[in-house]
């Protein structure tokens, strides 16, 4: 690979910031310093030194996003932030994308990668990846309600949704509910209360296959994803 590419990869700037540096000689492959973006390198045989610091190569990125509201779970909106643009002063150099989406009101776990077949594999419906929410929900949320989310409930596109699990925490004037599907159909929760003519007031998601959102990542913050969370949330 070359040299400015695995720089840019790793973190340490732009295309253009890299090669820049390269050129200024802060670069040093296997104590021989290269001035040439375009030299080949190894990045998990080599030993790379940018301006004296090691350079891990990762080809990929995992991010965990607690999503605020208020932002689109879009890579570019003409007219609001997206949750690229939260990430942006860490991570702007990479080309990250949200694994599917949370509405602009929808809260808590998303997460951003770069790795395109990771996205994939977590998204297939074949897949069946389970997501966990928690809803607070205008209206007595009743055990009726959770027999027809249990059997599936019809959508307002015709659509029978697969076997849900809905545990009512609180059951008040505005109920507190979880509620855990195995898909991932637009406005999803939101739909599915409509259908038994309740509305959704506020949603968060908690957990995506195996994955639980950190508790101690406060909202509208991002962290990398150990090799063991990436692999959870399958
Ligand atoms: N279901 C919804 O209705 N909205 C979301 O953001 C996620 C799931």
């Amino acid at each position: 690979m070359r040299i400015d590419k695995v720089l840019a990869d790793a973190g340490f700037g732009t295309r253009s910031e890299v090669k820049k540096a390269i050129k200024q000689g802060l670069v040093i492959i296997d104590d021989v310093r290269v001035r040439d973006a375009k030299t080949q390198v190894d990045p998990n045989e080599q030993h790379i030194l940018f301006n004296q610091v090691p350079v891990q190569y990762q080809q990929d990125v995992y991010l965990m996003l607690n999503k605020p509201k208020g932002v689109v779970s879009a890579t570019e909106d003409n007219l609001h932030k997206t949750v690229i643009d939260i990430v942006a002063p860490t991570w702007g150099h990479k080309k990250l994308f949200p694994i599917g989406r949370l509405d602009k009101d929808t809260e808590g776990l998303l997460i951003l990668t770069t790795d395109g077949h990771y996205s994939h594999e977590l998204m297939s419906p074949k897949k069946h990846v389970s997501k966990l929410y928690r809803a607070v929900v205008d209206g007595f949320v009743t055990s009726k309600d959770q027999d027809s989310f249990k059997t599936g409930v019809i959508l307002n596109d015709g659509y029978q949704t697969k076997p849900a699990t809905l545990v009512i925490k609180e059951q008040a004037a505005n109920s507190i509910v979880t509620i855990e599907v195995v898909e991932g159909k637009f406005h999803q929760i939101k739909r599915m209360f409509e259908a038994v003519n309740k509305t959704v007031l506020e949603l968060e998601r908690l957990r995506i296959g195996g994955l639980l959102i950190d508790p101690s990542l406060k909202r509208g913050s991002y962290r990398e994803m150990t090799v063991e969370e990436i692999e959870l949330a399958k």
